[in-house]
């Protein structure tokens, strides 16, 4: 039985599913891992990725942060892949409890999922720092320099988690809970290098935990399947 066959099998017998992912999974939405610095990038800013999304840097620099906001994490025309759409009908038929994702896109709530833990926020939840208002992304997008509450004035923040600053507790808790009681685990689309992302994985506790991925990652070991290959050619092979 060769890789993929194994990895269908078990998804066909389980009812216990929680997917764990990372960037990899919107790069097939055409979202960019920003970690991945194109010449274009180089142009036009004068800091690397790492710094202008640090809680420091937002903090002395909020417009130019907002500069690199908008122009390349909010991806608000971007739409969800084959792997955002099976994962949606794997929780729809009951196979898959949770997903905990690394991305702050959305797409998976767009694909339909219910259930998704997202462990570095959401660019579709922006607050207003001063009284807490809603803001959308799309007015974020509209907005000029540093984004303002329309009811006080405030500055408004995204619920992003930038360098520097803790994961919710909540998510991460939420996030440790379906993993540990997961059945199967599918990691996919994530290098599996940012802690403590990428520690949650030792929670697991079963013998089902497939890694999706390119190109290696320092977990290989641990996985019970290793499938090296895009998410989306391994998903659209799932049959519901
Ligand atoms: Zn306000």
């Amino acid at each position: 039985m060769d890789t993929i066959e194994q990895f269908l099998k078990w998804v066909k017998e389980s009812d216990n599913i929680v997917f764990f992912g990372g960037a990899g999974v919107s790069t097939e939405s055409g979202i960019p891992d920003f970690r991945s610095v194109d010449g274009l990038y180089n142009q036009q800013y004068k800091y690397p990725p790492e710094t202008i999304l640090s809680h420091s840097f937002y903090r002395n620099n909020p417009e130019e942060f907002y500069r690199f906001y908008r122009n390349k994490m909010l991806c608000l025309d971007a739409k969800p892949n084959i792997t955002h759409y099976k994962l949606a009908e794997l929780e729809k038929a009951g196979k898959l409890k949770g997903i905990v994702t690394q991305n702050i896109d959305g797409l998976h709530q767009k694909a339909g999922s219910k259930n998704v833990m997202e462990l570095h926020g959401s660019v579709l939840r922006n607050y207003c720092e001063r009284c807490g208002e809603f803001m959308s992304a799309e007015d974020v997008l509209h907005s000029e320099g540093i984004p303002t509450c329309p009811v006080c004035g405030g500055p408004v923040k995204p619920d992003v988690v930038l360098y520097e600053e803790g994961l919710n507790q909540k998510t991460l808790q939420d996030a440790v809970f379906y993993i540990s009681h997961a059945d199967m685990l599918i990691i996919g689309g994530t290098s599996l290098a940012v802690y403590p992302a990428a520690g949650l994985i030792d929670y697991y506790r079963g013998n089902k935990l497939v890694l999706i991925n390119k190109s290696a990652t320092p977990k290989d070991g641990r996985a019970d399947l290793l499938i090296q290959d895009g998410l989306g050619n391994v998903f659209s092979k799932i049959e519901l």
